[in-house]
């Protein structure tokens, strides 16, 4: 079987291409172009039927991710079959199932039969915790036993999987050598495969065997995301050296997977401050020759918990503008507990309305719906204002509990409407859908 990057090569527009381009009203050459160049990546496992095309990266509409899955304190497949189900409804684009607790191959396959997004994992959790239940040390993890893993779960239906190929003795040395970190590490996956590589005093198997990682994505034609596992999880260490050593490794590894016709694309932090996230994802672009970016928010302070979401929601507005091309959600149970499907809604709906904030800055040609909401707010057009909002139910629940005197204003200014009175005096002069350049 080959690729979709592969066929995209050889000049073939695929189902999921033109797909792509129906979607996102692009020339399916534009979108074939880009494949070929590994600038767009279309998770979709043919093995697994009926899931959504979607399309990740340059020109494309900037996509969402929801992450969910059980832990070892609560582990409830059937809550997480909902939270998926509830994400799916909010608008997510594309899954993560990163359960870490229960029987995970039954969550795993719960949640591809639940859903129609294209599913990602990242398949050290499984690795790890399976070791540490057959040998009470994860440390004994066998990296046979890890590759066999990453394929039974790819037979899955699995179309994305973040791996920790950029790990290295390398990187290592560069954070015992900088004095470790202010925040400590925050990827799971990556810390335990650090640990495994300091008490083994072993490189990683899937920075040494990348051919092998990149040969059994083929076979599924999946994604491969090279994971950061060495992101900051604390703004103070930000882009510090062991951070760029993983970023470097992981930018030439995208080429690398790239060249063999695996699609690749590279993961991001983490926790970012703002005036940093522009040069990141600059770095990014520039040193992986343009493979999408996937970034978690990022969270641009460390001190919002609780309103996490809304700190990685101005992250991911950010990042989204400077070309972040698939964002994970946060929730407002970040850093604090496992997020409850309330909790799932709340995240995805402020990333979707984060990352249309991004795409009016980087797509500026693409701002109609805005305008034609802003007309429809101004002519005091509520219906057909409520057809362009992003959270249509939201706004008509908070407008109909609070009912104004005079239907066409509302109770925030009441007889008092500026709306109103503009049009009273300037409704003859309105120069159609051109009032101003
Ligand atoms: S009452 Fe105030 S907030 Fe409401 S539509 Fe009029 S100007 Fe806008």
């Amino acid at each position: 079987m080959r690729t979709q990057i592969e066929l995209a090569r050889e000049g073939i527009i695929t189902e999921q291409m033109q797909a792509v381009a129906t979607n996102e009203q692009i020339d399916p050459e534009i979108i074939r172009d880009r494949m070929a160049r590994g600038q767009i990546v279309i998770p979709n496992n043919p093995f697994r039927k009926g899931q959504k095309v979607v399309g990740i990266g340059k020109g494309l509409r900037t996509k969402v991710n929801a992450s969910i899955g059980t832990s070892s304190d609560i582990c409830d497949i059937e809550m997480e079959v909902r939270k998926a189900l509830a994400a799916e409804e909010e608008g997510a684009d594309t899954l993560m199932e990163l359960s870490a607790a229960g029987d995970l191959d039954a969550v795993r396959r719960a949640v591809l039969a639940a859903t129609n997004r294209p599913v990602g994992n990242v398949p050290l959790y499984q690795a790890f915790k399976e070791t540490t239940r057959r040998t009470r040390n994860p440390a004994m993890l066998d990296p046979e036993y890890l590759f066999d893993l990453i394929e039974q779960q790819l037979t899955d239906g699995l179309s994305f999987m973040a791996i920790h190929c950029g790990i290295n003795q390398y990187t290592l040395r560069r954070l015992r050598k900088q004095g470790f970190r202010y925040g400590g590490l925050a990827s799971k996956g990556g810390t335990f495969m650090v640990a495994w590589m300091d008490v083994n005093k072993k490189e990683n198997p899937l920075y040494e065997q990348f051919d092998r990682v990149c040969n059994l994505m083929k076979k599924y034609d999946a994604v491969l995301s090279l994971g950061n596992g060495i992101r900051a999880g604390a703004i103070h260490d930000s882009h510090d050296r062991a951070q760029m050593a993983e970023m470097i490794i992981n930018c030439e590894l995208a080429e690398i997977g790239r060249e063999m016709g695996c699609q690749t694309m590279v993961e991001g932090p983490g926790h970012v401050p703002l005036d940093e996230i522009a040069g990141n994802i600059m770095l990014e672009k520039r040193m992986s020759g343009h493979a999408p970016y996937y970034v978690l928010g990022p969270i641009p302070s460390d001190i919002g918990v609780g309103y996490d979401h809304v700190a990685a929601a101005i992250g991911a507005a950010a990042s989204a503008r400077h070309g972040a091309d698939l964002i994970c959600y946060i929730t407002p149970a970040e850093h604090l507990a496992l997020p409850n499907e309330a909790n799932v809604r709340e995240g995805v709906r402020v990333t979707r309305l984060a990352v249309h904030i991004g795409d009016l800055s980087k797509y500026p040609d693409r701002r109609d719906r805005d305008k034609q909401a802003a007309m429809a707010r101004r002519d005091m057009r509520w219906d057909d204002l409520q057809d362009l909002l992003l959270f249509p139910e939201a706004a008509k629940a908070i407008r109909g509990s609070r009912r104004p005197e005079q239907s066409e204003t509302c109770t925030m200014c009441g007889d008092f409407c500026a709306m109103k009175k503009g049009m009273e005096v300037f409704s003859q002069d309105i120069a159609g859908d051109k009032c101003s350049p």
